[in-house]
């Protein structure tokens, strides 16, 4: 079973980049100017695979992907929530600042006031060009699905970071299948689909699934989730309510946000 979804996957990668342009974009991975190495960890514990070391520097790094986004805001199907979004304002947080339709991480962690389970999400995203620092100080910000789930966002065009920190990542378990990022100064786009854990008599009964797209470019396939993120440590499940509000992390870099918004989850996720 592994190995046929494991082929699947390998198709679908297979069918976007078909269409890529990877010659195109042979800068994108290099490293930044003063950059001298990629800031992973070897001293973490291994990961369930029983090959990697929770953000190890040492895993392959994802090939390159030509972005197929447009850097336009994407419009809200007409059964969507709007979270963030042309007149609408539905996050908790009012010490984030507000320019027009855009949002800056800033000021704490980011909350929306409606709770989600199942969902597909879409957020917009822009790390502003000229950011000091490399690797996970470079544009550092991240949406957690469930307030908990992280989806790792981060500037990874010309920096690099251990592959289980880089945008499309499910953060500290799973890589991005491509880098499909933007520049600097550009914005992003993210659909992620996501089916939530459910719990029975206080026991994970299913894990959460995910799939990502980046820029229009498949990150994620069904991937199962290993549980809340944690930093240098592996992933557990503790036991929590049906819906919770999406999160969005203060990482300490002016991230920008807008036009996010939650519509129903159609893709089957999960085995
Ligand atoms: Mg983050």
């Amino acid at each position: 079973m592994y190995q046929r979804l494991t082929m699947m996957a390998c198709a679908a990668a297979l069918v976007i980049t078909a269409s890529l342009k990877a010659a195109d974009v042979p800068e994108k991975n290099e490293r930044q100017p003063g950059q001298t190495s990629i800031d992973g960890h070897q001293d973490t514990p291994i990961q369930p695979n029983g090959k990697w070391h929770v953000h190890d520097g040492e895993r392959p790094q994802p090939p390159v992907a030509e972005p197929l986004y447009d850097g336009k805001p994407v419009p809200a199907p007409k059964d969507a929530t709007i979270v963030f979004g042309t007149g609408v304002d539905k996050l908790a947080n009012k010490k984030w600042k507000r320019e027009g339709d855009e949002i800056i991480a800033l000021g704490g962690d980011q909350w929306s006031e409606d709770k989600f389970g199942d969902m597909h999400l879409h957020v917009e995203w822009n790390v502003p060009a000229g950011l000091p620092g490399w690797g996970q100080s470079q544009g550092n910000s991240g949406i957690f699905l469930m307030g908990k789930y992280e989806i790792q966002v981060l500037n990874c065009w010309a920096n690099r970071t251990y592959p289980d920190g880089m945008t499309g990542a499910v953060y500290g378990q799973t890589p991005p299948l491509f880098n499909a990022c933007r520049k600097p100064g550009e914005w992003n786009a993210y659909d992620i689909y996501f089916k939530a854990p459910v719990f029975e008599d206080g026991k994970l009964k299913t894990p959460a699934y995910v799939t990502v797209v980046l820029n229009g470019v498949k990150v994620q396939d069904n991937t199962e989730i290993l549980g809340a993120t944690q930093h240098k440590k592996l992933a557990h499940y503790t036991p929590h309510a049906a819906e919770e509000s999406i999160h969005l992390q203060d990482h300490h870099n002016p991230v920008r946000y807008r036009n996010i918004w939650v519509a129903p989850l159609t893709e089957k996720l999960g085995k």
